[in-house]
């Protein structure tokens, strides 16, 4: 299907309404709202010559005064969310829109090429951006990533995308071209009614932001985002994996019935609140919950999850200028087992890198990212980064049920040097004589050489959680991000299937126990063969836990 075919029909280029537009489905469920459109950051600015330069400065006048309003809020916001010390960057962004020799600059570039708003903006973002980075003063040089970020924030403002400013939106469907783990995390998930991107593959992190969110979302769907406006009002039916924009009024009572039935059904599930996880002849099994965030916790408590299975506690480092200190951290960790009470929570330690990216870790470019620096490898390169996070686990390991667990393990090697760091980290915070807690360690086996050697693993370890998504893509050699290879992505692969029993097996011969952490322990089309293969634990999306407690109690 070409990107202007949809069904079969010729869209016409303005045409929109009415029309069924058929993607991929990455959470189902109904929704119908307004539309919110995130055109893509990458698109060149255009320069255009205008007539009148005092008009142009006019939009620039009034762009500062919309970015202005917007930092307020976020920075309101992110005081509640993150603390002051964060949020502070947000008031040196108002501070640098008042800036004269910034302003004088872009007024500089109208006036005398006669041109538009945005283009001057973009000039002289990145000529003040270069300035700051050839300084000698380290402060200086991080105010480049700075004065790219106001002056993004203006054009999107002046070609009237408005796209970073969530802090203000109404609950809105969000159409986009692609969306990234760190856009997807700043959004507040209260105001996203359905995501719809054109690019994106259903393994991706942002996919599965979206199932943790319970937000309905389509990938793949062949849009032109030219055609489709902010404001406009679109259907979303995740399990058809079809959206309509501009619909007919019968379309539109077509969906309210849809979601009605939709919510009818959830509602019956709620039934299940407060039951065993047990089949009818009496094997249990531990059914968690998947989080990204603090605020992820009313979720697992709301679709009464037996503890966390995997808290990704990476989302913590994204969307943001720096990393985050071991106060913050502490605080976070803390907060979530306090709040999950005896439940237990298994924290991930940072696995950053591949599609997971945040500037300030300057990882760089590399040809194969997600088989590059990333998670437990940048832990061990760099321990300073890794020990601020343990410190901040074993202290909040103090105050509740708390596991720790490692990603992207391929050797035995590195689990002793895991250890080997916790152990330091330990003498610290005992020298120091701060309250902490060496909790119960586990790894992650989501790599093939990790199955493999998952019997010498068991006799180090306290338990496997077992990725299958990334286990997949390392296994199948398919990109979790690639789009194109979605139908030669078999997440039922005997391959996986027969790993995933292996890994169970050498567990159990050394007492230890095996959960699966990965998309496919929601997959309930095999939630009795993990029951039969003696998996220990489920760590599922919120919205999720219910459904699999309906599958196994039906067994
Ligand atoms: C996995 O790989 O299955 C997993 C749970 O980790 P992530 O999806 O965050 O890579
Ligand atoms: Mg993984």
């Amino acid at each position: 299907m070409t990107g202007k075919e949809v069904l079969g029909m010729e869209v016409s280029e303005k045409k929109v309404s009415g029309k069924k537009f058929l993607g991929k489905t990455v959470y189902s469920g109904s929704t119908m709202g307004k539309v919110m459109v995130l055109r893509n950051h990458q698109e060149p600015i255009r320069r255009t010559k205008v007539e009148d330069a005092e008009q142009e400065i006019g939009r620039v006048h009034g762009a500062l005064e919309d970015a202005k309003q917007q930092l307020a809020e976020l920075y309101e916001k992110a005081v509640k969310e993150v603390g002051e010390s964060s949020a502070a960057i947000f008031e040196v962004h108002q501070m640098m829109l008042e800036d004269d020799d910034y302003l004088d600059a872009i007024f500089q570039v109208i006036r005398t090429e006669m041109v538009n708003a945005e283009y001057a903006v973009a000039v002289t973002g990145d000529n003040f951006a270069g300035m700051f980075a050839a300084m000698d003063d380290e402060y200086m040089q991080a105010r480049a990533a700075d004065v790219k970020d106001i002056s993004s924030r203006l054009i999107r403002i002046l070609s009237g995308q408005g796209g970073a400013d969530f802090a203000a939106m109404e609950p809105s469907i969000i159409v986009a071209d692609d969306l990234s783990p760190s856009e997807t995390v700043q959004m507040d998930k209260k105001k996203i009614l359905a995501f719809v991107t054109v690019h994106g593959s259903t393994n991706s992190h942002t996919a599965i932001l979206a199932r943790m969110m319970n937000i309905p979302a389509l990938i793949g769907v062949p849009l032109n985002l030219d055609e489709i406006q902010t404001g406009m009002t679109a259907i979303v039916d995740g399990a058809a994996g079809e959206v309509i924009f501009e619909p007919t009024e019968s379309q539109c009572s077509e969906a309210e019935e849809k979601i009605r039935m939709e919510q009818e059904k959830l509602r019956l599930l709620q039934g299940l609140k407060g039951k065993k996880n047990e089949t009818k002849d009496g094997r249990t099994i531990h059914i968690y919950a998947n989080i990204g965030s603090v605020s992820d916790v009313g979720y697992v408590l709301e679709n009464d999850a037996g503890g966390i299975g995997l808290f990704r506690s990476e989302f913590l480092y994204l969307g943001r200028d720096d990393f985050p200190t071991e106060e913050e951290q502490f605080q976070a960790y803390k907060q979530v087992v306090q709040t999950m009470g005896q439940k237990k929570v298994i924290i991930r330690t940072l696995d950053i890198g591949a599609d997971k990216q945040a500037d300030y870790f300057e990882l760089g470019k590399e040809d194969n990212p997600a088989l590059g620096y990333r998670a437990i490898r940048i832990c061990l390169k760099q321990p300073e980064i890794f020990k601020t996070q343990l410190r901040a686990l074993l202290r909040a390991a103090a105050y509740g049920n708390l596991s720790i667990m490692y990603p992207m393990i391929i050797s035995v090697e590195e689990v002793k040097q895991i250890y080997a760091i916790v152990e330091e980290v330990e003498q610290e915070l005992k020298r120091d004589e701060i309250p902490y807690r060496v909790p119960e360690q586990g790894v992650m086996i989501e790599t093939p050489a990790a199955v493999m050697i998952s019997d010498e693993l068991a006799e180090l370890v306290d338990f496997f959680s077992i990725g299958t998504n990334d286990l997949t893509q390392y296994t199948l050699a398919i990109d979790r991000q690639n789009q194109r290879l979605e139908d030669f992505y078999n997440p039922h692969h005997k391959a996986i299937l027969r790993m995933i029993k292996m890994v169970v097996e050498n567990a159990h011969k050394c007492g230890k126990w095996a959960g699966i952490c990965g998309e496919l322990g929601a997959d309930t089309a095999l939630t009795e063969e993990f029951v039969n293969m003696g998996v220990d634990e489920l760590s599922v999306a919120p919205p999720m836990v219910l459904k699999v407690r309906e599958k196994v109690r039906a067994m």
